[in-house]
């Protein structure tokens, strides 16, 4: 008999604190609730994955998990917020409150990692046997901070005070061996429940240790150093996301990481086959399948031909088979630097039997498709061994029976371009799928005005595990409708603006447009284009006090990449503009720019809810999909994007009435490049060279950094890359126009409510719900709901 939250909670609670609940920190009623919340889940978790042994399976692989927060997920997904609200009532405490006292588990990057936590969501949400395996990094991405405006990292230790969402299973440990080294691998469990089934589903997450906890003979003998070192070396392999890999140290890490996972995953998954169904490997594809999120996991590939052919004996023949019905390949970008290589000499110093199993996939892939035709310069192009590189993109592609892109036009672009010479030789492989969102975390858990109001329209929840029933009220929206969707957005401008207050130290009007940029900073995602057009319409006030500017408020939250020092220079240049006009006495009471410190998970849910308009404005091609652009969908807010990634897909599916499009496209660039003179725009177009100009006349200040003098260059200046690679101020026109007709048209509120309502009703499928659906079809996988 399941116990009520109101019973469970207060004992759990006194179990962390030692004190009575009452008297309890909102930390220690975190830990409780949480406790209460596994409690309530472990009969059905086991269930589940006893239930899951004897049938086919997905496994997921992914080098990044950005899961954030679990607790509000959990009580989402299993229906008891209300419950919960009235237990830690009871003894005086806030639900909102707690919540708020949860780190983030933030285990990847941006969209990659966000897009396996939402897919894990769909997968138990759906009934379908899929587990998750990754890194339990004990530093996960870094927290980060501005310093005079400039972006300061700090490690980001999620799990020092106890994270109760994830559970050590000592018993299913491994040993990964490297040449050098060798480990144990200690499963960490976290449960992934759905929505309204009894499935959970598990993500386990390895953590590296060494063979002995502490080696006593160097301690006693008083070499104490000694004694340490190797426990460091081994800790050293989930110690961080993305460890730093700019030198040859730092790259032998990330590969070490990655043969971590993929090893002990692998031999976990070949030992359940044989106790399941024997110990002839050659049907291991009859029940396994596994999916690789992006090049970070292709170390599998030969791994699994190590343990068939060396742990069980079969012959290459055999198996290259079973490991090329098994695996199935996502590319998540077009962009040169993410199609991971690495030094031969690292696979040699760390595991030389991998090594000569790659030369002899190599060999192989050379023989078959000398014998398939294929030109030699094009065989020496994408052989997985060459110019001292093993090249992961095209092991994947040479070894997986699937090989997809994250949106129609990233798919058409790899056929097209990327993997142009793979496309002609195996046209089969090759199938798209759409990223989604999961609309439990990005509309129930994070909008609930929101979602109580399709609840009231719709009558039930039913939308919120087939997101595509909202389409049949795309004409439901009548003007008592409008209104509670009004009323809506602006109370959670309102929650917004309190929360920026508080965590930014700046005020700013609910009644103004929130025009939103949120995403990893990178030149190619082109904040810079918004941030050009924000100091331009700052000009444009300075010199006319009369123009009529409708209220805004530009919101940004971005990470960038420690080394990234362009991506870096952009936030401290936002940041600069943000002190520009937030300080200007008249400016300010029209606009304001708020830099959100530390994106993630968590900010992002309390920013879309909040959101008018989102900013998808990367450069056409380059976005792979963005996911971002469906959560803002999700929430009623208006996209203002390229045809880029899923843009194209959005427009498609709200109608050019309710979006709002500017740009070249990626059809266009080619030739609009070929005769592209930046210079020129900045002489000719009204206000760039005003706008580039205060980059380094002393208008703005970058603390004699140089660095606004450097993005100035990148965009006028060709030197060792062309200039404005991203085609920045080739937009700028389109871009302003645009911005300034959708600003204007939100004086109509009625229209601009119908657009957004126009907007949530067609974002069912961006759902992830849609995605898994996909790919349970290319995985060939049934649901299994748990009775
Ligand atoms: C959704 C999400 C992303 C991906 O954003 P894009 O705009 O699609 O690049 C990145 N980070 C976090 C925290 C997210 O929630």
């Amino acid at each position: 008999m399941t116990q009520k939250l109101a019973t469970t909670v207060p004992s759990q609670v006194r179990a962390v604190s030692g004190r009575p609940a009452e008297v309890s920190t909102p930390m220690e009623v975190w830990q409780g609730l949480s406790a209460a919340v596994i409690d309530r889940i472990a009969d059905n978790w086991n269930a589940t994955t006893e239930k899951y042994r004897a049938g086919r399976r997905e496994h997921y692989f992914s080098a990044e998990f950005l899961e954030g927060r679990a607790l509000l997920n959990n009580l989402t997904n299993l229906g008891m917020v209300a419950e919960a609200e009235e237990a830690v009532g009871a003894f005086g405490q806030k639900l909102s409150d707690v919540l708020e006292q949860e780190p983030d588990a933030a285990l990847g990057n941006g969209g990659l990692g966000r897009l396996a936590a939402c897919f894990l969501d769909s997968c138990a949400t759906l009934d379908l046997p899929v587990q998750g395996y990754g890194i339990l990094y004990r530093y996960g991405l870094f927290k980060q901070l501005f310093n005079d405006g400039f972006q300061t990292e700090h490690p980001d230790s999620w799990m020092e005070e106890g994270y109760p969402f994830v559970i050590r299973r000592e018993e299913a440990q491994r040993i990964v061996r490297y040449n050098d080294l060798t480990v144990r691998a200690v499963p960490y469990d976290m449960p992934i429940t759905g929505y309204g089934t009894k499935n959970v589903n598990t993500l386990r997450l390895w953590k590296a240790e060494s063979m002995e906890e502490f080696d006593y003979d160097a301690f006693n003998s008083q070499r104490f150093t000694d004694a340490i070192v190797e426990r460091e070396r081994t800790a050293d392999i989930s110690r961080v996301l993305y460890p730093n890999d700019t030198t040859y140290e730092g790259k032998v890490l990330r590969v070490r990481q990655q043969y971590f996972f993929c090893s002990a995953s692998l031999q976990e998954i070949v030992d359940d086959y044989v106790a399941e169904h024997g110990s002839d490997l050659r049907a291991f594809d009859d029940f396994n399948s596994i999916q690789l999120n992006d090049t970070h996991p292709v170390l599998a590939i030969p791994e699994l031909m190590r343990i068939l052919m060396d742990e069980h004996g079969l012959g290459w023949d055999d198996a290259w088979k079973v490991v090329t019905r098994t695996f199935a390949y996502t590319n998540h970008t077009v962009l040169a630097e993410a199609l991971e290589t690495w030094d031969i000499s690292i696979f040699e110093r760390l595991f030389p039997r991998i090594m000569e199993i790659v030369w002899e996939i190599d060999r192989r892939f050379r023989e078959d498709l000398a014998a398939r035709g294929v030109e030699q310069g094009t065989i020496d192009y994408i052989a997985p061994v060459s110019d001292g590189k093993v090249h992961m993109a095209w092991i994947a592609c040479y070894a997986s029976y699937s090989i997809n892109g994250v949106a129609a036009l990233h798919t058409d672009i790899l056929k097209r371009d990327t993997l142009k010479d793979w496309y002609a030789i195996w046209p089969e492989r090759f199938n798209n799928k759409t990223n989604g969102v999961t609309p439990r975390r990005w509309l129930r858990q994070c909008n609930p005005r929101l979602s109580a109001l399709l609840d009231e329209v719709t009558g039930s929840d039913a939308w919120v595990k087939d997101l595509s029933l909202l389409e049949r009220y795309a004409d439901a929206a009548d003007d008592a409708v409008l209104d509670k969707l009004a009323e809506v957005k602006h109370a959670n401008k309102v929650d917004f603006a309190a929360w920026i207050l508080d965590r930014e130290g700046i005020e700013i009007d609910p009644d103004a447009i929130f025009d939103v940029q949120i995403k990893r900073l990178h030149e190619y995602k082109r904040q810079l284009l918004n941030a050009i057009y924000i100091l331009d319409l700052y000009f444009r006030m300075k010199e006319d006090p009369n123009l009529e500017v409708p209220s805004r408020v530009f919101v940004f939250g971005a990470k960038a990449a420690p080394g990234y020092i362009r991506a870096k220079a952009v936030i401290k240049l936002i940041n600069a503009i943000a002190d520009l006009v937030n300080n200007d006495p008249v400016v300010s009471k029209t606009l304001k720019v708020v830099f959100v410190h530390n994106y993630n998970v968590s900010p992002a849910e309390h920013i879309i809810p909040a959101a008018d308009v989102s900013e998808q404005i990367s450069m056409a091609g380059k976005e792979a999909s963005g996911t971002s652009n469906m959560k803002f969908m999700m929430n009623g807010a208006l996209t203002l994007g390229t045809l880029d990634g899923a843009n194209v897909e959005i427009l498609d599916a709200v109608g050019d009435d309710n979006a709002y499009i500017f740009g070249a496209t990626e059809d266009e660039l080619p030739a609009l490049r070929e005769s592209y003179d930046p210079r020129a725009a900045y002489e000719t177009v009204p206000g760039l060279r005003r706008v580039l100009d205060a980059l380094t006349d002393g208008t703005l200040d970058d603390n004699g950094s140089g660095w606004f003098a450097d993005l100035r260059r990148s965009l006028l200046e060709a030197s060792y890359e062309p200039a404005d690679v991203y085609y920045v101020l080739g937009d700028f026109e389109s871009y302003r126009e645009t911005k300034d007709r959708m600003a204007a048209d939100y004086a109509d509120q009625r229209a601009w409510q119908r657009k957004a309502w126009a907007n949530i009703t067609a974002s069912g499928r961006f759902s992830s719900d849609r995605t898994i659906s996909d790919y349970a079809k290319v995985w060939n996988l049934q649901p299994e709901p748990v009775a």
